[in-house]
């Protein structure tokens, strides 16, 4: 299986012809999940010990498992966060799997890691870090929140000349579950803090948590846009209350840090440039495919200190040590998996990148002025970003759920339910381009009726 042989070449055709085909399909379609029966059913075992062949499993894939995946680009996909990769980010998927290439030291990776880095001082650029500022590229924000939390963590313990019994987390109850969630990984507590009217957490709030508990917090996690709601907490006031404390300061943008793109949403994120670390998804709003989660440092050094593996068939790798991305998170072994990202930068350039976030921030403007002016609807949120949170008046949570299965079914719209204050609602998350105003205007008539 290592020769190649007349088989792969017809292999290669059908893989390739359905990339060619998948990327410039336009509409493209929702799909749908199927039960494991099903899916058994069509499919069979696919695992022999012959092998079922190139054709087959192509075939399987093709008819059966790929309309069986939802597709994250379906222009009416406004659930979770959803995903807009460009044609060029995902051509360009293919040729780093084809290069083979070890993202983890410069002397196995330069080029790729050199590409990533620009890619990456591009983000530090936009957020205001200084120069030394650097980071890698992580599969998700989960992990990019993971690592800047064990590095702060790190930080924090040199500092300090006890260590407490237990490291604690600030952050708002307004966060990505991903914060807790890495405390419990890390054996550390969270202390949420309650947000002010408008969902923030403010630097008043953070500084009265850091007076009393400020020995033993390893940071502050703000968030650049929650995921619910799409809020920006008060970094300026935050930032200037973990400098009194001296505080670790970590901004998780996983979502919402890609409006930074934009000179005309910047503002909304100032404070920012007093991070000492940050992360935003591209595989979210910056039109990567999955996965892709940029993470930066301040100084990366101490994210070395904490992050580095040592061992004798290791140090080879350290002589060499321009940058070694293995060094700045949780991992070794990493696939490029910024080339993608910095191949469309590289190719469209930074202000199509601009106009794209506007296109989406329109959209969302636009979806809350046919809510508002929608008797059958009501606005809960006005809008920061791109998310829009609304209610179906008259619906209980039955209803929600089965309208959004319904419509899933059918395969016109991918919106499920949210909660927001302990009530069902429904959220639109806007990050795709090609999403139209037509699009919103459907889905906002199809909830008149509940099934
Ligand atoms: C999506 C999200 C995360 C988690 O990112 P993954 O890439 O899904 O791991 C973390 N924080 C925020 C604010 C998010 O929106």
């Amino acid at each position: 299986m290592h020769e190649h042989s007349r088989e792969l070449d017809a292999i290669e055709d059908s893989v390739l012809g359905f990339a060619r085909r998948r990327t410039q399909l336009d509409p493209v379609p929702l799909g749908a999940p199927r039960t494991r029966e099903e899916l058994y059913a069509d499919c069979g075992e696919t695992i022999t010990e012959e092998g079922i062949g190139g054709v087959e499993a192509m075939r399987l894939f093709t008819d059966v498992l790929d309309p069986a995946s939802l597709s994250v680009d379906y222009t009416r996909y406004l659930s979770f966060v959803p995903a807009a990769p460009t044609e060029a980010s995902v051509l360009f998927d293919l040729v780093v799997g084809a290069s083979s290439i070890y993202g983890g030291s410069w002397i196995e990776g330069a080029g790729a890691v050199f590409a990533e880095n620009q890619a990456l001082r591009w983000v530090a650029d936009l957020a205001g870090l200084p120069a030394q500022a650097g980071g890698v590229f992580v599969p998700g924000g989960t992990m990019g929140n993971l690592s800047a939390m064990v590095a702060a963590r790190d930080s924090a313990a040199k500092k300090h000349s006890g260590v407490p019994q237990r490291w604690a987390f600030v952050t708002s109850a307004q966060s990505h579950s991903s914060v807790a969630a890495m405390a419990r990984v890390m054996d550390a507590d969270v202390i949420a803090v309650d947000t002010d009217s408008s969902f923030k957490l403010t630097g008043d709030a953070v500084a009265e948590v850091l007076q009393e508990h400020g020995h033993r917090v390893a940071a502050v996690v703000a968030t650049s846009g929650t995921t619910n709601l799409g809020v920006i907490d008060d970094l300026v006031g935050i930032s200037a209350a973990c400098r009194e404390h001296d505080v670790w300061m970590h901004v998780d943008g996983a979502y919402g840090g890609a409006a930074l793109a934009s000179p005309k949403t910047r503002p909304l994120f100032d404070g920012i440039e007093h991070a000492d670390s940050f992360i935003v998804d591209p595989h979210k709003w910056l039109f990567a495919p999955f996965d892709c989660c940029a993470l930066l440092y301040r100084n990366p050094d101490a994210a070395r200190d904490a992050h580095a593996q040592h061992a004798d068939y290791l140090t080879w790798l350290d002589e060499w040590g321009d940058w070694n991305p293995s060094d700045f998170a949780v991992h070794l072994t990493r696939r490029a998996r910024g080339l993608p990202f910095w191949f469309s930068l590289a190719v469209h350039g930074t202000k199509a990148y601009a106009d794209a976030i506007d296109v989406t921030m329109d959209l969302s403007r636009y979806a809350a002025r046919q809510i508002e002016a929608a008797d059958h609807l009501e606005l809960l949120v006005d809008p920061v970003l791109s998310i829009v949170v609304f209610a179906r008046k008259g619906w209980n949570d039955e209803q929600y759920r089965t309208w959004s299965e319904c419509v899933m079914r059918e395969g016109s719209a991918f919106v499920v339910p949210s909660r927001h204050l302990g009530e069902a609602c429904y959220r639109f998350c806007f990050v795709n381009p090609r999403t139209t105003e037509q699009d919103i205007d459907a889905i906002i008539e199809r909830m008149m009726s509940e099934t």
